[in-house]
């Protein structure tokens, strides 16, 4: 019932057969009232011809009755006159006759009296004319009975006729009634079904409107859908690649490097920058930037000017929501922009800032809160992985004190630059070093002040050595110093230069108290004092030996098993 009343097809095959219908009923009842009419009018015709066949018959009676009346003045009188008059009417008789037998020719009951009366006004004439008057007079009056009867019958078939007309008016206002309240039905029929057709037509365009607007907010719904879907899928090959590429960095400097790279990746429309606390944890450096011009961000800036690392978390500056600005600005702040910590294990790295140029890459980057997080936190995780990761190889192969290679990496050095030395048929010299009297150095000034002066003295030997030269703490106070291609005359050179560099080094031990300190060293030389470095260390032991025995502040070195000192 719900289909046929929706399906449009039902009302129009309904229309049309309405149509139809009211087309062959206008026919049928046009057709229907033209034939009651044409009926109603011939019986109105056959009315009025009775009317005149009545009329004929009283004409035809008065006349009889002025002819009888002349005939019997002529019998009174003898008058000439009256018996032409009544001859003349007996011949108007005849004529009168004929005439009325024409009028009646359609009535059969009538026409035997018509003949007779023929008959009679003939013969009356011929009475009149033989001035048998009896004879005529006698006519005259049968001719007046049958004038009489044909009278009687007239008025009772006009009675019939009027009954009959008056019968065919009321069939015809009835037939008109009936035909006028099929109309009224029929369009009442045809009005309902346009009206129904109307209302299922105005509830189709409404359902149809109504469906079609869900259609629409179902493709908006749908494009909003794969949008962020493709977005989605967008950020999540950016940050799979990003992730990548941070497992595969080996220093700190392509962390930055992939930073610069991917930050803009992932947030189109904006510039800006990825700025990391330096090892003094005074200042804030730029390490990595995006954006065409580049940020207005100051190079270097403290810590407290950024308002997201002194609230400790991402922190947007949006005009109209928080109008603090951070001071870490060259020139007037930005209106939009983002502060987010750099933050792993515990310790704050820096921060990434991010500016947004309008207010639609704001949104969009707002919207995507949670991938901007995970960027900074992958950030963060390979800084602080690969910072552990220097430090812990700097912690196995250097001094904590003095940030010199330790004894191990100094034996695995020894053994390459040997090796090395041996195929390319070079020389090396290594110094082992000792500063002197350091024990009663310590006892004087404190243990601190002794390790400050070893920080020191292991400063000067960095900046005396070359770059290729090795420096060592070998224990303690003692010092190694690996110098590839490196002759006699060099090495004993060299070795002075050293002695008298930290001969030359005012160590504050307290307050306004300056003190000296020197050193001693013994050098062997490769390949001259030994092939290994086992042999080589214990030569040049040897040698500081001996230059602490001539009274240290001094460099000796192995001569044919023996030293000699400078
Ligand atoms: P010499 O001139 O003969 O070398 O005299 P010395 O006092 O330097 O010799 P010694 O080997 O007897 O003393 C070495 C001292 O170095 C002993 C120890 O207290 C001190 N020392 C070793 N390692 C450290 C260190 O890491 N820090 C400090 N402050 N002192 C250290
Ligand atoms: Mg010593
Ligand atoms: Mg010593």
């Amino acid at each position: 019932m719900e289909r046929q009343l929706t399906n449009p097809k039902v009302p129009i095959i309904l229309i049309l057969v309405a149509a139809f219908g009211s087309v062959c009923f206008s026919i049928g009842a046009g057709f229907f009232l033209y034939r009651n009419t044409q009926n109603l009018v011939t019986a109105r015709t056959w009315v009025e011809h009775t009317q005149e066949v009545l009329l004929s018959i009283q004409q035809t009676s008065q006349l009889v009755e002025r002819l009888d009346a002349e005939m019997a003045f002529y019998g009174a009188t003898q008058h000439n006159d009256s018996l032409k008059a009544a001859q003349a009417d007996s011949v108007r008789l005849q004529n009168l006759v004929v005439n009325l037998r024409d009028l009646i020719s359609d009535n059969r009951k009538e026409d035997q009296n018509v003949q007779a009366l023929a008959k009679e006004a003939e013969i009356l004439h011929i009475a009149l004319s033989g001035l048998d008057l009896g004879r005529a007079r006698q006519l005259a009056m049968r001719c007046q009975q049958t004038l009489s009867l044909m009278t009687e019958q007239e008025n009772q078939l006009l009675r019939e006729r009027m009954q009959a007309s008056r019968d065919r008016a009321q069939i015809s206002i009835a037939s008109q009634v009936g035909v006028l309240l099929l109309s009224i039905l029929v369009l009442a029929a045809l009005f309902s079904l346009m009206v129904r057709d109307v209302l299922i037509r105005a509830r189709i365009a409404r359902e149809w409107a109504v469906t079609t607007q869900q259609l629409e907010e179902t493709n908006h719904e749908l494009e909003r859908t794969m949008g962020s879907l493709e977005r989605h899928s967008h950020d999540a090959t950016v940050l799979g690649a990003y992730r990548d590429e941070l497992q595969l960095c080996a220093s700190i400097m392509q962390v930055y490097r992939a930073a610069s790279v991917r930050l803009p990746q992932l947030l189109p429309q904006t510039k800006g920058a990825l700025c990391i606390i330096n090892n003094s944890r005074h200042t804030l450096e730029t390490v990595a930037s995006w954006g065409d011009p580049a940020p207005s961000l100051s190079e270097v800036f403290p810590p407290d000017s950024c308002c997201g690392l002194r609230g400790g978390r991402m922190r947007w500056r949006i005009p109209g929501e928080s109008e603090i600005d951070c001071t870490h600005f060259i020139g007037l702040s930005p209106a939009r922009y983002v502060c987010v910590p750099l933050v792993a294990q515990g310790d704050t790295l820096g921060i990434v800032f991010v500016e947004f140029s309008d207010v639609a890459s704001l949104k969009s980057v707002q919207e995507r809160e949670e991938v901007l997080h995970q960027l900074v936190q992958l950030t963060a995780m390979a800084h602080a992985s690969l910072e552990l990761r220097s430090k812990l190889e700097n912690q196995s192969i250097r001094d904590a004190l003095t940030g010199l290679f330790n004894r191990y990496f100094m034996q695995v050095a020894l053994d390459r630059e040997l090796a090395r030395a041996t195929r390319r048929k070079s020389t090396l010299a290594v110094f082992m070093i000792d500063v002197d009297h350091f024990k009663s150095f310590n006892d004087r000034f404190s243990h601190a002040a002794g390790d400050t002066v070893l920080r020191e003295v292991a400063n000067v030997l960095q900046k005396t050595i070359r770059s290729e030269d090795i420096a060592c703490r070998y224990g303690g106070e003692e010092f190694t110093v690996i110098l590839p291609e490196t002759t006699e005359e060099s090495a004993l050179e060299r070795a002075d230069n050293l002695r008298m560099a930290v001969e030359a080094l005012r160590t504050l031990v307290d307050e306004g108290l300056h003190t000296e300190i020197t050193i001693s060293i013994g050098i062997a030389l490769f390949p001259a004092h030994g092939n290994t470095s086992e042999t080589l260390l214990r030569q040049a032991d040897a040698a500081l030996y001996r230059a602490k025995n001539e009274g240290r502040n001094r460099a000796c070195i192995v001569t044919d098993g023996a030293t000699y000192t400078v």
